[in-house]
Parts: C-alpha cells; structure tokens; sequence
C-alpha cells in the first residue's frame, strides 16, 4: 500500500480543501512515526516480532534445562519479571479492545488454560478488526456493490418505538423495515462543501435569488473577503464593516415574497385536467438538472417529494428528490447534485408555478438546509385533507381514497443512500408524487364543494401551506442544559452521580457525533446511556456489558468513557429530591468544564435559560440560588433577575456565527458556455432589472412615503427573530412527523405498482410498549479503532479528527464507515477558495 502517493490522489480530488492537506501531512507523521511508509513500519514490526520469537525459543524449556537454571534464584526473579511485565502489557492491550482481560485474574490462581483462552478470544477480536481495517483500506468493500435490501438480503425489521404502526382494528401491529445496505460509501466524503455541524445557529445558504421581489440582503450576494481569520470572524468583520445588522443573516429569504403572495382566481376555481406521468427519469447529472429545471419553468404546476437519511449523519441527508409533472416522473440524485440543487430555486421559488407537496413541514426545512432551496407558492395536500377533514391524512390514505392505489411505505425507512437505487426502491420513491397533481386536483374540487363553491376553505389551505413555506430551518444548538430534555422524558429518577454520568455522557455522544457526522443514536443510543448513567460500572468492560451490541465509538472510545462515568462517581452521593412537578427533582451545579463553561450563557439561548420545568417552577443552579428553591415568589424574583441579566449582555457568541455555507461552482458559473452560466447571468439580470424597476419606483414616489416603504422592507427581511426554542425542539434525530400521519395508516400489500417489492413481512409485532433496542448485529457496523491509542487514553478531538485511517487514504469515495472530521479547527468549513475574490 503506497500511503504517499494514495494521499497524493485525495489531495488532487479534494483540493478545495486546504487545511486538509495540512492535516494530511501532519497524520503522515503521527501514523507511523519515524518510518517513512506504512509498510516500512510492517516490515519493522515482523522483524520485531520475529527476534522476540526466537529469542523466546532460545528460552530454556521444560524438561530441558528449565528446571536446572530455575534452581537459581537470578533466573526465578528475572523470569518472574518478564511474565508479570508480558500479562500486564497484554491485559492493557485486551483493555483498549473491550476484552476480558487477564488484570482481574493476575492475582488469582486461575489456571492456565482459563488464560489461554482469554488470549485467543482477545486475539480473535483484535485480528477481526485489524483484517476489516485492512479491506477498508485496500478498498476491497468499495469494489464490492452494495447490498441490496430485498431480494438479495432478508429484510431486516427493526422495531422501536417509533417505527411501529399499529392497524386501526388493532388486529395486528405492521413493523417498518429499516433497510441497511452493507458497504455504502459515505455520501459526505463527495460532498464539496463540507458540512457544517459547528454548534451554532444556521444561516441561509442561499446567495442567488431568482424570483427576488425584494433582492437579498448585500451580505448574502457575496463571500466575506478571504481574511486570515478564522471563518466566522471574517463574517464578524465583515458585518461590521457593512453595518449589516446579523438579523439580515438568518431571515427567511423569501419572507417578503412568501408575505406578499396572494393566490390568483385560477388556483381558487376547479381544475380541468388530471393527466397522469408516464415517464420516469433518473436525474443524476448537471446537464439533465438545468434542462429539468427549465421544463419546469414552463409548467404550472408540479409535485414534490424528498427521501432522506438521518442514521449516518449528525444532521440528516436529504438523498432524493421526487418531482411529478402532469406527464413526468423525475428522481434526482440529490446526494449527487447537492452542490448544484439551488439551481432549482428558479423553479421553486417562481410565484406562478404551483408545488405540490403532502406533508411538507420536514421536506421545507431540510430543502433549505441541504441545498438553499425554498417554496413559494406551495399546496400541501396534507393541509387539504385535514380541511377537509378526511378519516386519515396520510399520503396512503388520499391515494386510497382518490386513486383507489394500495401504496406501500415499507420503503419509508430505508436507506437512501443506496446507490445504484433498487428499482423498488425507485418505485417506491416514484408513488409519493407520481399521483399527488391529481391528488391536488381531487381536493381542490372537493374543498370548492365542501364549502358551496365558495373559496374560503381552499384559501385557507392555500394560506396554511404558505406558513409551511415560511418555516425556518434550525440547527439543533447544544447547551448546558440540553440534556434535561431527554432527560425528563425517561422520566427516570436518577441520584447526583447517575444525573452527572447521564450529563457527562449526553455532552459526550453530541460532541462526538458532530465531529464524526453520525447521529447521536449511532454514537451511543439513549437507552444505553442511561443503562450506563443507572449502573455506573467500574470497569470499562462494565459499560462495554450495558451495551449489546456494542457501538463502535463506544469501543474506540472506551477509555474517554470510563474516565467520564469515574468522574460522575466521585460526586457526592445525594438522593433524589422528587419535588411536585419536578421530573428532575434537583439541578446540579457545575463545577466542572464540559462543553462550556458552566455559567457561561453565550452559547445558552434564552428560551434555555434560565431553565423552567414543566409546572413553570424554577430550576436554578443550587449554588446560585439555594436558598430560594422552594419559594414560588422568590423564584419568579430570581427568574426575572436572570433574565435581566442575559438581556442586558450583548451575546459574545454572535461574533463567532459562521457564514452560510454556499457552494459557488466557479468555473461552471464564470464558464460562459455552461448552462449554469446562462441561468446565473439569467438571474443577474432579473435582479438587476428588478433593482432598477424599484429605483425608479422609488424615485417616482415622495420622500416621505420613500422613508416609509424603506422602513416597511426592511422589517420583512430583517426583523426575523432567531428561534433558538425550535433548534431545541429539532434537537431529535428522529422526525416527528405530522401528527397525524404517524400511526394512524397501514402499510398495505402493493397492488400493482411495486409488484417486485411484494414479499412477505417477517413481521413479529412485540407488545405495544415494550421497546426493542436498535439491533446494530443487523447493520453493518465497521468498528474502527485509533490505531495509535495504546497510548493513548485520553480522548483528545483533534488527534482523532486527523486520524489518516479515517480519512481514506486511498480515495475519496471510501468504504461506509470511515469517520469524518468536521471540526478540524479553523477551516471549518474550509472552502474559502469557493468564495469569489475580490
Ligand atoms: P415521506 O415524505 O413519507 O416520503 O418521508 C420522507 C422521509 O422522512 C423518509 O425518507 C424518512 O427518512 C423520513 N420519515 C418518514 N416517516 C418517518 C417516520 N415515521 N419516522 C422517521 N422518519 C420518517
Ligand atoms: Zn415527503
Ligand atoms: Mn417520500
């Protein structure tokens, strides 16, 4: 394996990112260090290896003259020395792997063979993954096609409680089957920009605006100057310089034109056609997206649907796009052409195009944090047939009820980031918008009907999907306080030093998943947290039992973890308080540093602090406030003197907010014969139009009126409070969807559409509360360990962020579990050479 030159290749692959390369050679270095290559390093080790093995057979044996130089005391000692110095590098070796290790029995008189086998078991272990490791890094699992899940793989039924259905009679409880494919290349190793898991609020990616009634703010339109500070300073600076006030950052950038939308007669009268697609394409390429993008310009309406993956990422990956046309079916790749779906904001965002969605609320939020995509003039038929007050509002249930389709959402859950896609799989993607114009059709007739013809009811469907449109997307914010959330929910009473692990713990696994984009669940589950927040186990083989399976980054971070539940230990042990309404009962102080300082409420929105539980009772720090705990009328004292407080500081965070993560193809925009170049100077000149029309206007009308309609704009476009209470709410990996959508519908056998996707369901329903623990057996989970951790007990971020394994040293397209860094320092979102210079 030629490391050097394999490195060479990412570097050419993935040069928009700079500070990687650094890292690169700095990894270069910590892998082996003081060899040239990895296989100098093998050939030391087995020539090592080697000499201690004949040295060892050198050894006097028994039966030999063992027992004659045993008679000598020298030969006893150094003989004892060696044993005992040979069990404890291999018990602390068998310690790093999560094994039984032979620490415990070094005392004891346990026999040989008991040791022997421990050696073995551990051998196994750690033989079983270094030979994963070495496939991953010969690129053996990128050749190989990913497993397909039906047909090829028995389906694999996950049951928790949240994918559970449960059939309106009763009769029988339907299981969704979370698809796993085996060997999925991370998508996010394609991604040119990377993503941004920085615990900070996000911002519009958008730097476009087609359909621009009032232009983007001038902040938006282009990249901070390339300043040698650290990204989200030169946004500070740059903000600063433009006296742009950072509300202008964060506002919905169709709010104006979302607030001055009004629907036209024709979208309020029956409609007249209700054709039915027939084709279907696969979109995967920029030429085929620009020329979808212009069909749909031309059209008056079309219907929209999303795919997305939310196990493998910290913040979900939207990983197709289904748009239906009256005689259309597209599938965009969207995990293809992440970097260049803006395009379609002319589309999306063109007032007279009417988009169909069903349940829309998810697919606008991850449309806008994805791709900068947004809807103007949406009709979520979710919203037409709750006004319309239909038994179920699920997309089953209208295909059913209009369409007299069996649709069949097994597919819901799985994995879409399955490339090539299972034509079930596009089958299945293709039905949530291959029917949804008639759909539409169907409801709008019968909201007119409902109502005597009169348009009441269908304006008001009209106006609750453009509150949809309006919603802002928001970034799950870590604070100090996160935890109690999910906390409160177990409803678990836990005592101080359970409540710290449980803290500690919580800290820990949203730390990590950001820096290795993984959900929280795939980094440690929460109902094994809290097995290992109640049993606080010793050892690190304890924590390794309260998980089965094992988390990967649990083993590899085994240690950070033992030294996370010791640290809880040493609290003082106190009872639980169990106060009336107070699910937590106590609120610990924080002497120590986690995340952040324990009083430091930069990072603390208001809506989390000061804190209040349920009942409104105020949870203070018991160092601040301990006295007044119990009473009501100094707590509300106490609260309002907080409040004050964090009103009257400037937050000091905000100067470290990021830029928005927009990724501009250079050489596609500034290449004149690129079609990208064409809809760019396209928009360029609309907005420029636009900005003219506006001027004249102005000009026309009088100064006062001037100063009123000023004033007027910049309160729609900048005047948008940041809701720190949703990123909260956000916080979840797994999406709550529409209320209503969730349980009520029941998976039916395909009819005719997804004929080759009919097979049996597996399905044994469990009782409907218990709850089956995510079984990892059924995924494939790559364990991957720090190589150079043996000595290395400390869980430090950085060193593991530059791990050259994980990097993939071979291409950038590696196997599916290599672990990604995104908080390698300053270039965060290092892809400054994307900003255009000035
Ligand atoms: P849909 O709009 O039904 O096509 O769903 C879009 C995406 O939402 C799916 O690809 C899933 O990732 C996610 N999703 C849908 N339903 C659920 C659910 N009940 N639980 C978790 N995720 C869901
Ligand atoms: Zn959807
Ligand atoms: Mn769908």
């Amino acid at each position: 394996m030629d490391s050097s030159k394999s490195r060479g290749a990412l570097q050419d692959s993935t040069s928009e990112n700079n500070n990687n390369n650094n890292d690169g050679d700095e990894e270069k270095d910590e892998l082996c260090p003081g060899f040239q290559d990895v296989d100098a390093f093998v050939k030391y080790g087995l020539g090592a290896v080697l000499s201690a093995t004949k040295a060892s057979g050198a050894l006097p044996q028994v039966g030999d003259e063992y027992d004659f130089y045993r008679s000598f005391p020298g030969f006893q000692e150094f003989c004892q020395s060696q044993g005992d110095q040979l069990l404890h590098c291999m018990s602390q070796i068998m310690q790093y792997h999560g094994c039984r290790s032979l620490m415990r029995d070094r005392n004891k008189l346990t026999g040989l063979e008991e040791r022997f086998d421990l050696v073995v078991d551990s051998n196994d272990a750690i033989l079983e993954r270094a030979g994963i490791l070495l496939d991953e890094a010969d690129g053996v699992n990128r050749s190989q096609q990913p497993v397909m899940p039906a047909g090829f793989q028995p389906p694999k039924i996950v049951v928790s409680s949240w994918n559970r259905k449960s059939s309106g009679s009763g009769s029988r409880a339907e299981t969704f089957r979370l698809l796993h494919a085996k060997n999925i290349a991370r998508p996010q190793l394609k991604f040119r920009e990377k993503v941004d898991n920085s615990n900070t609020p996000f911002i519009p990616k958008i730097f476009i605006k087609p359909n621009a009634v009032k232009p983007l703010p001038s902040c938006k339109t282009y990249r901070p100057e390339d300043l040698d500070v650290p990204a989200a300073l030169a946004d500070f600076i740059h903000q600063q310089r433009t006296q742009k006030p950072v509300e202008d950052m964060f506002a919905h950038p169709y709010q104006y034109e979302l607030d001055h939308l009004t629907t036209p007669e024709s979208l309020l009268s029956k409609p007249l056609s209700n054709l039915f697609s027939t084709n279907c394409s696969f979109i995967d390429s920029l030429e085929d997206l620009v020329a979808l993008n212009e069909k749909l310009c031309s059209l008056s309406e079309f219907a929209v649907d999303l795919e997305h993956h939310s196990y493998r990422s910290f913040l979900g990956l939207t990983s197709l796009m289904q748009i239906s046309t009256r005689e259309e079916d597209f599938i965009i790749d969207t995990l293809e052409l992440r970097s260049e779906m803006y395009i379609l904001n002319e589309a999306f965002t063109d007032p007279s195009i009417v988009k169909v969605f069903h349940g829309a609320d998810s697919d606008i939020e991850w449309l806008q944090r994805d791709f900068g995509l947004y809807v103007v003039n949406l009709f979520d038929t979710h919203q037409a047939s709750r006004a319309l007050n239909l038994a179920r509002h699920s997309l089953d249930h209208l295909l059913k009820h209009f369409c007299t389709v069996d649709s069949d959402k097994r597919y819901q859950l799985a994995d879409w980031r399955i490339r090539p896609l299972p034509d079930e799989m596009v089958q299945y993607a293709r039905t949530d918008t291959h029917y949804l114009l008639y759909i539409y059709d169907c409801v709008k007739t019968q909201l007119l009907e409902t109502n005597h013809g009169q348009p009441g009811l269908l304006q008001s469907v009209w106006n609750k999907s453009k509150d949809i449109s309006l919603k802002k997307y928001v970034k799950p914010i870590f604070t100090e306080e996160s935890y109690l959330e999910l906390q409160r929910k177990q409803k678990r009473s836990l005592n101080t030093q359970q409540h710290t692990a449980f803290r500690l713990l919580f800290a820990w696994r949203n730390k990590l998943a950001r820096q290795e984009d993984e959900s929280t669940g795939y980094v440690l589950p929460t109902h094994m947290m809290i097995k290992i927040s109640e049993e606080l186990p010793r050892e690190p083989q304890g924590i390794i039992a309260c998980c089965n399976p094992v988390p990967p980054l649990v083993r590899q971070q085994i240690n950070e973890l033992h030294s996370l539940v010791q640290q809880a230990r040493e609290m003082p042990l106190l009872k639980v308080r169990k106060e009336k309404g107070v699910s937590s009962g106590y609120i610990t102080c924080y002497p120590e540093v986690t995340l952040f300082g324990p009083h430091d409420t930069s990072r603390v929105s208001e809506s989390d602090l000061p804190h209040f539980s349920p009942d409104g009772e105020f949870n203070a720090c018991t160092c601040c406030e301990p006295e007044t705990k119990n009473d009501q009328e100094s707590l509300s004292v106490a609260h309002m003197k907080a409040r004050r407080i964090i009103e009257a500081f400037e937050n000091p965070f905000r100067m470290y907010l990021p830029t928005s993560d927009v990724h501009v193809n250079e050489n596609a925009k500034f290449d004149p014969s690129s079609k990208i170049f064409e809809i760019s100077k396209r928009w360029k000149l609309q907005s420029i139009e636009q900005q003219q029309k506006e001027l004249e206007a102005k000009r026309k009308a009088k100064a006062d009126a001037k100063e009123q309609t000023k004033k007027c704009c910049t309160e729609y476009i900048c005047c948008q409070p940041i809701s720190f209470q949703e990123s909260a709410k956000g916080g979840g990996k797994k999406r709550e969807r529409v209320a209503s959508e969730v349980g009520e519908s029941t998976p039916k056998p395909t009819k005719k559409l997804i004929k080759s996707a009919e097979k049996p369901q597996k399905t044994e329903p469990p009782p409907q509360d218990s709850f089956t623990p995510f079984d990892y057996s059924q995924s494939d989970l790559k364990v991957f360990a720090d190589p150079k951790s043996k000595d290395n007990t400390q869980f430090d971020p950085n060193r593991q962020a530059h791990d050259p394994k994980k990097k993939g040293q071979k291409s950038n397209s590696a196997a599916g579990n290599r672990s990604m860094s995104y908080m390698a320092g300053k270039s965060e979102r290092g892809f400054r050479h994307n900003w255009p210079k000035r």
